[in-house]
């Protein structure tokens, strides 16, 4: 295990728009369960990436911000070193978008994405809106993933990624798939915010930089997931 966990949250002044912040309190929560010290680096778009952290995320925004972060994410180049070094990732949405090759501006235009996912996206025919519920690839070994979307993309996978999971309830990558992961890299439509109503998805991400974690009490993990699943599922 690391004597300290190193979060960074790449973006909050361009990609926060949906609680992403969430995703930050929760991991560092669930690491600190562990007795695991935490430190958060917060990186504004006008600041490089550093190369060092354990986990890494980027979070949703509208579609202008999202432009912004692709272009200044593809000439720092800090995240493509952390990747390689070995860090993890959890990419929600725009972000998600963002880790592909290509995905759609304002207008549908393609812009260039920074390529650290086998995925393309462009804009579907009318914006997926609502809460979300999809069946885990059984490799990963999670429980099923709850959310809400919100997002006009949709999202082709490549052969270089596989999908995250099958939706049930809602739209995701809008092929009955949703979200992908590849290496250390999560990426996924889900806001929730995503980790607060999946602990199993934190601790996963967790895992791979800490190795195997000792189970802690969820509590109102628990109660969050299963009202919203409950509300959503056909009984
Ligand atoms: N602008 C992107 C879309 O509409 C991402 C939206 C989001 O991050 N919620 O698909």
């Amino acid at each position: 295990m690391p004597s300290e966990l190193s979060i960074v949250w790449i973006y909050p002044d361009l990609l926060s728009t949906y609680g992403d912040q969430g995703n930050v309190l929760v991991l560092e929560q669930r690491a600190r369960a562990r007795g695991i010290p935490t430190r958060t680096i917060h990186v504004r778009s006008s600041d490089p990436v550093p190369q060092q952290g354990d986990v890494y995320l980027i979070g949703g925004g509208e579609d202008r911000p999202q432009i912004l972060g692709a272009e200044r994410l593809r000439r720092d180049g800090g995240l493509h070193a952390a990747i390689q070094r070995g860090a993890a990732l959890l990419a929600v949405c725009a972000g998600y978008q963002i880790m592909g090759t290509v995905f759609g501006g304002e207008e549908g235009q393609p812009v260039s994405g920074v390529g650290l996912l086998d995925i393309s996206s462009g804009r579907g025919e009318r914006r997926a809106v609502g809460e979300l519920a999809a069946e885990v690839d059984p490799a990963l070994g999670l429980p099923t993933l709850t959310g809400f979307e919100n997002h006009m993309g949709v999202t082709r996978l490549g052969p270089g990624v596989r999908p995250l999971s099958r939706t049930v309830v809602g739209t995701g990558n809008g092929d009955g798939t949703e979200g992908c992961y590849a290496g250390r890299i999560i990426g996924t439509y889900l806001h929730g915010p995503a980790l607060a109503r999946n602990p199993a998805l934190a601790d996963l991400l967790l895992s791979w930089v800490t190795g195997p974690l000792p189970a802690i009490d969820d509590g109102w993990y628990q109660a969050l997931r299963d009202e919203r699943l409950r509300a959503v599922l056909p009984a």
